[in-house]
């Protein structure tokens, strides 16, 4: 699945921020998830919770923040979020538009137990 490979590689990379600061343990894990990362919230959170027990993450707890769409449209010039996905400008209905935000998904905060 999926998301299992993005928590395996999530979970390295606490790992070694863990190791960076040494830290003693992980409290919470906060990640950014663009609507059109095509990551799926609820088995991201599933998959956290099985994998973190064999990893510095086993008390961490995982708080995920919904990034919308924003796109910048090229005809009228405006920055707009949109809750579906779509490429077209809410305001002038052009398709002529950049994706500015929502298409990734990152690890945002990581706070440590020192
Ligand atoms: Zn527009």
């Amino acid at each position: 699945m999926h998301e299992y490979s993005i928590v395996m590689s999530l979970m390295e990379q606490c790992e070694s921020l863990a190791q960076q600061h040494q830290a003693q343990g992980i409290e919470q894990v906060e990640l950014k998830i663009g609507i059109l990362s095509g990551v799926e919230p609820a088995l991201l959170a599933q998959a956290f919770e099985t994998f973190k027990l064999e990893t510095i993450c086993h008390n961490a707890k995982l708080v995920m923040n919904i990034q919308p769409l924003v796109l910048q449209c090229r005809d009228c010039d405006q920055q707009s979020q949109v809750d579906e996905r779509t490429i077209i400008c809410p305001i002038c209905t052009s398709n002529n538009t950049l994706v500015i935000d929502g298409e990734d998904m990152m690890l945002m905060q990581l706070v440590l137990d020192t």
